[in-house]
């Protein structure tokens, strides 16, 4: 069996059955605009049905991985009667006698964006721990850098990776038994006899069944039964497990332990440049107990996705090019909603969400001068844009001017921190501001 397209999916789509995800991806693209019915006049329901059918298995890279390895069945009847080819490794294109159909993932963030590449085929042992080992250090060096599923994701990619990648027991096994009968009737009884040997356990119970009954007769064709087993090349080393490990949890730490004392410092400082720390408003006593709330609001329905820290909350008047940058630095207990208000206007220019402990960074904000408001809460309501109850609300003395400044050779934009802290007796009380002029459009 030479063709590894069984349904010629790739074909539908005019990629190589190596082709990467993102070639799939601008394949797909390609074809969809061309044959979309909305779009083209060279528009075929047909044809645009069947590239979408194809995209949505190849685009799967689990689902990918199950179509690749179901090309690799065959019966002991066909190995007898003509020769098959055993599989060879998608990398070195060597023939590999325990072969595995294996996903890794590279992870790339960028400041808010996290893609989580897969990278996929049919691996030799060896191959298949160069790759992950590559895999993990692209991680390493591009994937933290994206709030909040940078690290989430680079974690247990780099885990994933490190101990084997993700393969499925069904497919793997599905391959040994194809390689079984390719080397019988390329003539290797010894090799089909060894690999036959593992096939007896093999989940599927048909294998099973038809590898006990080809075990019997090499037997009986006198190959040497003391030469069964195979060696494992699949088990990886101490030592490339522990690089895993260090990888997937060094750098987290080190951030960890910068991130605290970068907090320590700003703690102490209260005046560097265009930095203000604020304490949060008085603390609970004024607030009402969560308990509480639980009673006065039992049927509200909530936010079923909680924002992410700088997920701004409905329209907005930001530019996506240039403008200033504001920072907030959640020390606080509770999620916050911030809103960038014009001065004279009062028409909110961004509202953003940052949750407790965290910290968020919206840029794109005009030239202007602007009030910035807080208010802190527990849970959202169903639209995700306000608390059911806010536990207070409260705005940072003064008015920001925010002004570009160019250079002959550059142009200066601002960057506005505030640390939201509870520190009970901060250096500026800021104004508290009531629930209606919080949440006034
Ligand atoms: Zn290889």
């Amino acid at each position: 069996m030479s063709d590894n397209d069984p349904q010629g999916l790739y074909r539908a789509l005019g990629v190589q059955s190596s082709a990467t995800a993102e070639e799939i991806k601008s394949a797909y693209r390609k074809l969809a605009k061309e044959t979309h019915p909305d779009t083209s006049q060279h528009a075929s329901s047909e044809k645009f049905h069947s590239i979408s059918a194809a995209y949505e298995i190849l685009n799967d890279p689990i689902r990918r991985a199950e179509y690749d390895s179901s090309a690799y069945r065959a019966s002991a009847q066909e190995a007898k009667a003509r020769a098959i080819d055993p599989i060879c490794c998608s990398r070195c294109g060597q023939v590999t006698a325990q072969p595995r159909y294996v996903v890794f993932f590279r992870v790339y963030s960028f400041v808010v964006m996290t893609t989580r590449r897969p990278i996929q085929g049919i691996f030799c042992a060896s191959c298949a721990k160069k790759e992950g080992l590559k895999s993990s250090i692209i991680t390493l060096v591009t994937g933290w850098w994206g709030a909040p599923w940078g690290p989430i994701y680079s974690i247990g990619s780099i885990l994933s990776n490190g101990f084997g990648g993700k393969h499925e027991r069904s497919s793997d096994e599905g391959m040994i038994w194809y390689n079984a009968l390719a080397f019988l009737s390329r003539g290797n009884l010894q090799l089909s006899y060894a690999l036959a040997m593992q096939s007896r356990k093999t989940l599927n119970k048909d294998i099973a069944k038809d590898a006990i009954e080809l075990i019997a007769q090499l037997e009986k064709a006198g190959v040497d039964t003391r030469q069964g087993k195979l060696r494992n090349p699949w088990r990886t080393s101490m030592l490339y497990r522990a690089g895993h490990l260090l990888m997937a949890f060094a750098l987290p730490g080190t951030l960890a332990l910068a991130i605290f004392a970068s907090t320590q410092g700003s703690r102490a400082s209260t005046s560097y440049n265009g930095s203000r720390l604020y304490s949060s408003p008085p603390s609970s006593a004024q607030y009402q107990p969560s308990v509480q709330k639980a009673i006065v609001t039992p049927n509200v329905p909530k936010c079923a996705n909680v924002p992410y820290s700088g997920q701004l909350l409905g329209p907005n008047r930001l530019s996506t090019t240039d403008g200033h940058s504001l920072e907030i630095r959640n020390g606080s207990s509770g999620n916050a909603i911030i809103k960038v208000r014009a001065e004279l206007s009062g028409a909110v220019v961004a509202a953003f969400f940052v949750r407790s402990s965290q910290t968020a960074q919206i840029t794109g904000i005009p030239d202007g001068r602007y009030t910035v408001q807080y208010a802190f809460g527990d849970a959202l309501d169903v639209s995700c844009r306000r608390f059911v109850q806010l536990d207070g609300a409260g705005q940072f003395p003064g008015v920001e001017t925010l002004q570009t400044e160019q250079t002959a050779t550059q142009i200066i934009t601002q960057v506005l921190s505030y640390t939201l802290y509870a520190v009970p007796a901060g250096n500026v009380t800021p104004q508290s501001i009531s629930a209606q002029d919080f949440e006034r459009q």
